[in-house]
């Protein structure tokens, strides 16, 4: 782990305060480090909060609160929100004269990172935590990150080889990327009492006998809660838990609609729409299975390594980095993304075999455990980190 006699001192970076993956992942990378850390941000709420309560000392950027509606896909950046990454720069430049080193956490705070480093003289570290492809980016924004990630990142840490090869794909230099993946502390759900499931599902007013699937993402198209319910309608009796939040500004739109959806006599009393919860944990272990149901490729997938955990079968979106957190048929079922009718057949196997289920979820289990740890991601980071300050890259 992080040598509590570290003298380096890391500034990491985030243009958001919403507690997404990213941030989830960041709050224990910078928990490790809290004792030469501090993080930036572009904004104030819930990541903010969360970082206060380990102990993690934050810096709010006025300037970034502007950036808040530049969007991965807007086709080219608008003079006034260059104006704003400018103004933003120039205050996390004056923040990290105070550190050795910049880690930046997101795509929009890499490129402030990046001009931040030029005007204080300091490395920066890029954690890549997307697909880089057309499919998540705009044209113009992936030329601008890939030019300035191969110009002034000195090291872009990947978290699976599948972002690390879109990097590579859209152009990224080979050389200055590391793979670390995601790990997940297991003591949240180790630490759930036996009758958790039950209790649970009292307090959600769910049958005791309902076969429930679980999915777990904030809400957005490409997260494929859609493919969940058009699956739902052939699964007659099957219930479901959709727990996440419309977290971005655009995203209330599809709340409605799925909430339009589950309305309708076909899904009527079968889907719980939770919104943005603190207790996946416990709200896994009501679940009979979980569905990751993306239809692009996930870069990583918390989620599946939180399934698993929670000792539960899954299935999910056979792309992305999948494939390298489970094995189709020996911890997971795989099934392509969007493809409904698999979807289908995946659940009625996890629901008409539960030896076979829990056969997988037990593999799975003993899988992540031992490949997903919290303390081999600080580790990689650690490595990285270490790297960029002897070799002296700025
Ligand atoms: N999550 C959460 N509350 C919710 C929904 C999701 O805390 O209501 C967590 C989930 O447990 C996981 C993370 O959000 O740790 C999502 O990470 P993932 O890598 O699956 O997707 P991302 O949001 O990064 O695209």
């Amino acid at each position: 782990m992080v040598p509590t006699g570290r003298r380096e001192r890391i500034l990491f970076v985030d243009h958001t305060a919403v507690l997404g993956g990213a941030e989830l992942s960041l709050l224990d990378i910078a928990t490790a480090f809290r004792h030469c850390a501090a993080v930036a941000l572009f904004d104030a709420g819930p990541f903010a909060h969360a970082l206060a309560s380990r102990g993690v000392r934050v810096i709010t950027l006025s300037a970034g609160t502007a950036l808040r509606n530049v969007k991965k896909d807007s086709r080219a950046p608008s003079p006034a929100a260059l104006l704003t990454t400018l103004r933003c720069a120039f205050q996390l430049s004056q923040a990290a004269r105070g550190f050795d080193l910049l880690y930046a956490n997101s795509p929009k705070s890499f490129l402030v990172s990046a001009m931040a480093g030029v005007l204080a003289s300091r490395p920066v570290v890029w954690h890549l935590r997307d697909i880089v492809s057309s499919a998540h980016f705009s044209p113009a924004n992936i030329r601008i990150l890939v030019a300035v990630a191969n110009q002034r990142a000195a090291r872009v840490v990947a978290n699976s080889q599948a972002t690390a090869d879109a990097f590579v794909k859209s152009g990224g230099r080979l050389d200055i990327v590391r793979v670390v993946h995601n790990g997940i502390d297991p003591e949240p759900f180790d630490a759930l009492p036996p009758d958790a499931r039950a209790a649970t599902r009292r307090s959600l007013g769910i049958a005791e006998d309902a076969f429930v699937l679980g999915s777990f993402s904030r809400l957005h198209p490409w997260k494929g809660q859609r493919v969940l319910l058009d699956a739902l309608e052939s699964l007659s009796g099957v219930h479901a838990l959709v727990v996440g939040g419309a977290l971005f500004s655009g995203e209330e739109a599809f709340e409605a609609e799925l909430r339009v959806r589950i309305a309708h006599p076909s899904l009527a009393g079968r889907v719980l729409l939770l919104g943005a919860r603190g207790d996946v944990p416990r709200l896994i272990a009501a679940c009979d299975a979980v569905v990751h149901t993306s239809v692009l490729p996930e870069p990583f997938g918390r989620v599946l390594v939180e399934a698993l955990l929670g000792r539960r079968p899954l299935i999910a979106s056979d792309a992305g980095g999948v494939r390298e957190i489970v094995q189709d048929g020996v911890t997971a079922l795989l099934v392509p993304p969007g493809d409904v009718p698999a979807l289908v057949r995946a659940v009625q196997t996890i629901r008409d075999e539960p030896a076979l289920a829990a056969a997988m979820a037990e593999a799975g289990l003993a899988d992540v455990r031992l490949r997903f740890t919290p303390t081999a991601l600080i580790e990689g980071v650690s490595a990285v980190i270490d790297g960029v300050l002897d070799a002296r890259i700025v």
